[in-house]
């Protein structure tokens, strides 16, 4: 699909979490933000971000909706995508500490462990050293969040902490994020999936 705009029209999926708060990162990063809940809204975009929030209530809500192959299709056509916190668990091929029954979109070569940080530090932040985003570290926001647990040989490590747990992956286009920059005024990881919205990497991919 030929873009005749300079403004990339993406999505936010937007069946619980903090839709908001990333709708605003990029709209203020110029792009065109839709919300996603029906199959109808997904095809009008070029991107899709999966905001954090509880990954069981996305899941069971993707499948209400009819969403939940329609995305897989979208990852499967290399669709762009973002997940940050339950965004992730979402785009992970498996999941440890799952509930009974959940389901993710997948797409990640990775293994998540969902709520991976004990109880006492459930919430944290922390400096990230993420050398594909420049030499700036990323402030980020752990809030309940999962861990990479594996990163299988399709994926690619973004960031790890200082202990070696991995918090950051991509993945052709797809990214996926243990925390929360989208409260922490970090841009880049948006400003990452916007670059690859607007100059798929896609090699001979036709639209049917
Ligand atoms: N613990 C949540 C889950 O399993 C993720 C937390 C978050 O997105 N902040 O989905």
């Amino acid at each position: 699909m030929a873009g005749n705009t300079t403004r990339p029209r993406v999505g936010v999926l937007a069946l619980q979490g903090d839709v908001r708060e990333h709708e605003r990162v990029l709209q203020d990063l110029g792009a065109d933000v839709v919300r996603v809940r029906r199959p109808e809204e997904l095809s009008q975009v070029a991107g899709l971000v999966i905001p954090g929030g509880e990954s069981t209530v996305i899941d069971k809500l993707s499948r209400m909706f009819g969403l939940q192959q329609p995305i897989r299709d979208a990852i499967r056509d290399e669709m762009p995508v973002l997940g940050t916190c339950a965004g992730l668990i979402m785009l992970a091929d498996s999941l440890v500490d799952a509930i009974v029954g959940q389901e993710s979109f997948g797409g990640l070569d990775v293994v998540v462990r969902r709520n991976a940080f004990g109880r006492q530090v459930e919430s944290f932040e922390a400096e990230l050293d993420v050398p594909a985003l420049g030499a700036s570290p990323v402030r980020a926001a752990f809030i309940r969040g999962p861990v990479i647990e594996s990163v299988g040989a399709e994926a690619t490590t973004l960031a790890t902490l200082d202990d070696g747990r991995v918090v950051a992956v991509e993945q052709g286009a797809l990214m996926g994020v243990s925390f929360h920059p989208e409260i922490t005024g970090e841009t880049r990881f948006h400003r990452r999936f916007l670059d690859r919205v607007a100059a798929p990497a896609r090699v001979g991919a036709s639209h049917g």
